[in-house]
């Protein structure tokens, strides 16, 4: 299992087709560094999964001949990639699993080498990773932890803070909703703790639903008060709760449940959500348009998105990933990419937020270059709702 990072498919972004070379130049990379007879597949965006047939005779040969293979595939792709006058770095992560005796199915054949792969991943990236039978316990105590968190939510342990996002003025114009979970033990954990383990079930579902009631309970609550009434709350939407059947209907029972002001209501969707079928995508977003919802597209430039896609969705607003935020003043494509993105905005007409914003230094370069609302701890952390009216009023 072989993930790429920083691998951003940069096509159409740059105005090239950066993202293509150099899904390209990783084929052949890959090609060069395994035998005629194995496999190489992409399964989305920029993970790969390699089958080697045969690698040994016996465990021990093949785990070190594995070793040798997995160890130069890393070496290949870790090279730079030289596109069109841009020099494009990755740090590949890559997990190993034998077909052997433990593994009775293809399945666990691929949850095996993708549990190795996230240790790689965990373990500071550009590694090789076999899995490991104590990854056997990772994985059973995710499944505890799903069991835990089910309990939490019905126990009334999770809780949404409130990020400010700020104009050029620094004036709080809206906010971001961000969940944590208190729990009795081991105090607040941070979403990236256990939202992917509640995505890989119906749990994200619930979890979903009660943070857009909780957030327009809040909504009203703010719309009540004449120094807050002019904030937006923007809420994180995962693609599958997106993609549901009922998901339109759930955002407008909350909506009139709540009795807010829809306008107010912005949902931060990723680029996951238009993977798919663009145009029953399509069709969902304008049906939330009609509500007077706000669409904002989170994490923009991470993942694979193409902007024949971007061109055709209503959207209200481009999230730049506060990854290329961090390097933009020492990392010389993190700045081309982040100018492109503006650009790319203003001439679509979308508005354009920067995330991540932690010093004085990246604010300037993002307002120099024309983005014109932020977010980040330089404006203020999130915070819980209460705690939210001094940063407003100030
Ligand atoms: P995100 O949507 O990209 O949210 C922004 C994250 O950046 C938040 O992390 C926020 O606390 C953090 N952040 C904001 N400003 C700064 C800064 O200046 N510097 C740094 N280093 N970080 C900053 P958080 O709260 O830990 O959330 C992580 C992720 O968890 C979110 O990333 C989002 O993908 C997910 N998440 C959070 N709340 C929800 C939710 O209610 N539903 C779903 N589905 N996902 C959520
Ligand atoms: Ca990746
Ligand atoms: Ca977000
Ligand atoms: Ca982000």
């Amino acid at each position: 299992f072989l993930d790429m990072d920083k691998f951003k498919l940069l096509n159409d972004t740059l105005g090239h087709h950066h993202g293509d070379i150099m899904l390209v130049e990783v084929a052949n990379r890959l090609k060069f560094s395994v035998r005629e007879a194995d496999s190489v597949a992409r399964i989305g965006g920029d993970e790969f999964v390699l089958l080697l047939e045969k690698v040994g005779e016996s465990i021990n040969e093949a785990s070190q001949k594995a070793a040798l293979v997995a160890e130069k595939i890393r070496a290949a792709l870790a090279v730079p990639y030289h596109i069109l006058n841009h020099v494009h770095h990755s740090t590949p992560s890559i997990g190993v699993r034998l077909f052997g005796a433990d593994d009775n199915s293809v399945e666990d054949l691929l949850k095996h080498a993708d549990a190795a792969m996230y240790e790689a991943k965990n373990g500071g990236r550009n590694q090789v990773r076999f899995f490991d039978p104590d990854l056997q316990k990772v994985l059973e105590s995710r499944a505890a932890m799903e069991a835990d968190l089910r309990r939490a939510l019905d126990a009334g342990q999770l809780q949404l803070h409130y990020q400010p996002q700020c104009d050029v003025e620094r004036r709080v114009i809206g906010v971001e909703a961000l969940i944590r979970w208190l729990h009795p033990e081991r105090g607040l954990i941070p979403p990236l703790e256990f939202i992917p383990i509640a995505e890989e079930s119906s749990l994200i579902l619930d979890i979903g639903c009660w943070v857009l009631n909780t957030a327009c309970r809040q909504l009203a609550e703010w719309q009540k008060q004449p120094s807050m009434r002019h904030l937006q709350v923007a809420i994180n939407v995962s693609a599958h709760q997106f993609n549901t059947h009922d998901f339109i209907k759930s955002v407008q029972t909350a909506i009139s449940a709540h009795g807010v002001d829809a306008t107010a209501l912005k949902l931060e969707l990723t680029e996951t959500v238009i993977v798919n079928d663009v145009e029953a995508v399509k069709a969902k977003m304008l049906v939330l348009k009609a509500f007077g919802v706000k669409l904002s597209l989170d994490d923009f430039g991470t993942g694979y998105s193409s902007l024949a896609y971007l061109k055709q969705l209503p959207l209200d607003q481009l999230k730049i990933d506060r990854s290329f935020v961090r390097d933009i003043a020492t990392d010389p494509s993190d700045e081309v990419m982040v100018k492109a993105i503006i650009d790319m905005a203003n001439n679509f007409h979308l508005q354009v937020i920067a995330e991540g914003v932690e010093t004085g230094e990246q604010l300037n370069f993002l307002k120099l270059h024309g983005c014109e609302a932020f977010q980040g701890y330089l404006f203020g952390r999130p915070v819980p709702a209460s705690d939210l009216n001094f940063m407003v009023e100030g």
